[in-house]
Formats: structure tokens, sequence, C-alpha cells
């Protein structure tokens, strides 16, 4: 269900002009999260917007009992969202979510992350490091859009930027530099977190390959809880082709890449 706190904003920092790293004092959350999950953040005490914003963990300070997330701003949540300064008390519920990342010892992973759906990808990798052999493929637009870098670097054992247009390391898209390493690193676990068409190609590719894969959805999301069902996603391979949906925020939002259509 997650834990209802007020959790004081200690760290805030501007990684672009439209993408911010906020830390929470919430040492509750903290000793409990999972890679993957998420939290669910109210925005302001006014009426609008109503809703929580559903945002992930991107990391964990255990020792401390920080929570560090990081967000775009996309619309008015996480425009307000943005105006909070250090010292504000923020209302989050979290962590939340029941499918989250496996964590697996002495196998060797693929990582792929696409634009702002990296930000999950770094508490992963960084539960794995150390375990298994960490090899990190980010995707972005462009240079401007590239975010995280040095701290990707410091959680994997290969790491790899792509850019659409070239113009930060390698040209073309991250799926295609996993796909070279899966026979030379007999790469036997690939996690992924980005835009539909990315995660529509690594599930096409975890079939064919017969590699076993965890996706993040970050679907759209109303409540969060379960309750409005705004969040459902097909099920794949369901007995009689029935049409089952399974739903992210209660289900999700990490799944095995075979058991959703998308
Ligand atoms: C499980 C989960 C984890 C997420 N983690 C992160 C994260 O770590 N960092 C981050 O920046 N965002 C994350 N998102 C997306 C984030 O929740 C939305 O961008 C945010 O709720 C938008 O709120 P808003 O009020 O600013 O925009 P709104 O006014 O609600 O929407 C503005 C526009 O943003 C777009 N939008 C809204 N929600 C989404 C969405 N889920 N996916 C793609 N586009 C959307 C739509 O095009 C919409 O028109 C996550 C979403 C989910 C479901």
């Amino acid at each position: 269900m997650g834990l209802n706190v007020k959790a004081k904003l200690v760290i805030k920092e501007q990684l672009k002009p439209d993408i911010f790293k906020f830390g929470i004092s919430a040492k509750e959350i903290a000793n409990i999260a999972k890679p993957g999950q998420f939290l669910e953040i109210r925005v302001t005490d006014n009426i609008v917007p109503f809703l929580r914003r559903p945002i992930s963990i991107y990391n964990v300070d255990k020792q401390n009992g920080i929570v560090e997330f990081i967000f775009q701003v996309k619309g008015n949540g996480t425009k307000i969202l943005s105006s909070k300064n250090i010292g504000d008390e923020i209302d989050i519920v979290g962590p939340l979510g029941n499918g989250t990342f496996n964590i697996y010892e002495n196998k060797k992973i693929a990582i792929l992350g696409g634009g702002i759906g990296v930000f999950p990808l770094h508490e992963l990798a960084k539960n794995l490091k150390d375990k298994s052999e960490v090899n990190v493929y980010l995707g972005f637009k462009n240079k401007d859009a590239v975010v995280l870098e040095d701290e990707f670097k410091k959680v994997s054992d290969k790491f790899v930027i792509t850019t659409d247009d070239g113009s930060y390391g390698i040209k073309g898209f991250a799926i295609n530099e996993l796909e070279k390493d899966i026979e030379e690193k007999k790469i036997e676990y690939i996690y992924a977190c980005g835009p539909l068409p990315m995660l529509k190609a690594i599930r096409n590719l975890s079939i064919e390959k017969n590699i076993p894969c965890q996706i993040s959805l970050e679907e759209k999301m109303a409540c969060g809880l379960g309750v409005c069902l705004g969040c459902a996603v097909k099920k794949a391979n369901t007995e009689n082709d029935k049409t089952e949906y399974t739903y992210v925020c209660r289900n999700g939002p990490v799944f095995n890449a075979k058991s959703v259509e998308i």
C-alpha cells in the first residue's frame, strides 16, 4: 500500500532547464524501497491538480534516510512540484509498485534506458553492481538531452550512450548497441525502461533471443492504488486468447516483457 509521509525536501538540483532532482528525508521509505518502485506525490494542498503524480525512485541513500527522484516538467503538476524549495514538506505515498526489478547474482546483465526512462534504472544498476556484470546502454534524442552520465558510469561495468542524431556518444539507438553485445557478452538478463517504441523493440528482441527481460511501464496513471483501472495493459498469452488486463500501478510498474502486450 505504501506509507503516507510528509517528507522534507533536502536536495534540489536543476539538471536541465526542465529536469529536476529532488531528495526527500524519508527514512521509513528508504528502509523498504526496492528497485523499480515509485512514489505518488501530492504536488499541492489545493484542489487542482487533485491527483498525485507518480515518479520513480532514482536513488536510495539508506544510511541518511534520503530518497531521490528525478522528474521532467510536463504539465501543471510537475511544474508546481518544481517550484518547491529546500525545507518544504511534500506529501508522499510510497514506496509503491508490486512488480519490481529482480536482483540477480553472477549474471551477465544488460540495462537499456531511453530518455526520462533512465531514472529508475540507476537504483537497479546500483543494486546489481558487484553482484553481477552490469552493462548499461542509454539512448537520448541529442546531446542536450543526455543526463546522469557520471552517475551511471559509477554503477556499471560497461556503459554506452547513444544519441539519435549522433551529437553525443554513438549515433543511433541504444538497443542496437545492446544487440551487438548479446552474443559476445553472453547476456543472460535484460532490464529496460523508456519510450514505448523502445520497450516494444526490446520485448521482441528478448523473445527472439530467448533472454528473460523485465520492462518498467510508466504508463499514465491516475489513482496509483488500483482503484480507477486507468493504467490497464493487455496481458499476453492468455488462455484461449481471452482478452485480460493487468494494471501498471497494482501489478507493475515492472513486468516480465513476455507477459504483457505493448
Ligand atoms: C510508474 C510511473 C513512474 C514514473 N516515473 C517518472 C519519473 O521518474 N520521472 C518523470 O519525469 N516522469 C515519470 N513518470 C511520468 C510522470 O508521472 C508524468 O510526467 C506526470 O504525472 C505528469 O504530470 P503533470 O501534471 O506535470 O502533467 P499532466 O498535465 O498530467 O500531463 C501533461 C502532459 O504530459 C504527458 N504525460 C503525462 N503523464 C505521462 C506519462 N505517464 N508518460 C508519458 N507522458 C505523460 C501527457 O502528454 C500530457 O499531455 C512516471 C509515470 C509512472 C506511471
